[in-house]
């Protein structure tokens, strides 16, 4: 059994914003990026090198609020978090608040393998960057008009937003589970965080076992929604913590955590365990979502 399951922000646009040419742009840059990590597997790569994949086709697409269609800061830059864990060995790798990175994922994959660290952070990991070869990119290869407009809008209210505004309720960060023929897991997760944060905010997706968690005994899970509250429910490593001491099925412990712990609203996970089961439960109007598992076709859900 092979699988992968990716996401593209919970939340969606605005019904009365979203043209069937917007859906459409949606739902193949969601497909693209399941085949290009489903591909990887089915030529027997590992759940890690597939979860990088299809990660990084979707920070690749301007879409998404990860790599390229990052979010802007308070001071109109882009900070990026990303990160990655292996499920059979409980390797990790995450960068939290770094610029000039095309893909941050990758980069994240390079602090698992090349360095004794976890989480890089700044100037440090794009110090870290540089000696693994990675070249940096002017900031504004991440602007993007959508973006700008978002950030002009809240600019002045000392608000934060999720990939937020009045003409869209869309959450963007990226994340990916997969399972490879060894039977090992992976999570991925990348994201420019919230729109007008300052002071080098860091949001849940880097920090292991809260927006990102793999392990092969329970589950692989990415998360997506408001960091603050993922962080103060230790989401990821909680729904780990649900199966794992409280022999909830991967459902069952995705239901019970998204829809009666966390707040309403707040957002939602992907999950997947070594048989292949998937949870996808969101509290939000929708998540952006797709997966495929050996002998099933693609399947592609936004609400
Ligand atoms: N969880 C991300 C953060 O708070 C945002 C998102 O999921 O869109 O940085």
């Amino acid at each position: 059994m092979i699988a992968i399951v990716i996401h593209g922000g919970a939340g969606t646009i605005n019904k009365a914003k979203m043209t069937p040419e917007k859906q459409k742009n949606y739902e193949l840059a969601l497909q693209k990026a399941t085949e290009v990590g489903y591909d990887l597997l089915k030529m027997g790569q590992s759940a890690l090198e597939a979860a990088e994949a299809a990660v990084r086709s979707m920070e690749d697409s301007p879409l998404f609020n990860a790599g390229h269609g990052s979010v802007f800061t308070h001071e109109g830059k882009h900070e990026m978090d990303a990160a990655i864990m292996c499920g059979k060995t409980l390797q990790a790798g995450a960068i939290a608040s770094v610029q000039g990175i095309q893909n941050p994922i990758c980069l994240s994959r390079a602090v698992l393998g090349h360095s004794n660290h976890i989480l890089l952070c700044g100037t440090g990991a794009q110090a870290f960057a540089q000696t693994q070869g990675f070249e940096l990119v002017a900031d504004d290869f991440f602007d993007t008009d959508l973006r700008k407009r978002q950030l002009k809008r809240i600019q002045d209210s000392q608000k934060t937003q999720l990939d937020h505004s009045e003409e869209d309720t869309k959450f963007g960060t990226v994340g990916a589970v997969t399972l490879d023929q060894q039977g090992n897991l992976a999570a991925a997760t990348s994201t420019g965080g919230m729109t007008n944060k300052r002071y080098m905010r860091i949001g849940d997706s880097p920090i292991i076992g809260v927006g990102t968690y793999a392990n092969n005994a329970t589950c692989a899970v990415s998360c997506t929604g408001h960091g603050e509250t993922f962080m103060q429910y230790v989401a990821a490593y909680d729904l780990a913590c649900l199966i794992a001491y409280k022999s909830l099925s991967l459902k069952e412990a995705g239901d019970y955590l998204v829809h009666q712990k966390l707040p309403k609203k707040s957002g939602g996970l992907i999950a997947l365990n070594t048989k292949g089961e998937i949870a996808l439960p969101f509290n939000t109007s929708g998540m952006y979502r797709a997966w495929m598992r050996s002998g099933e076709k693609l399947r592609l859900e936004i609400f």
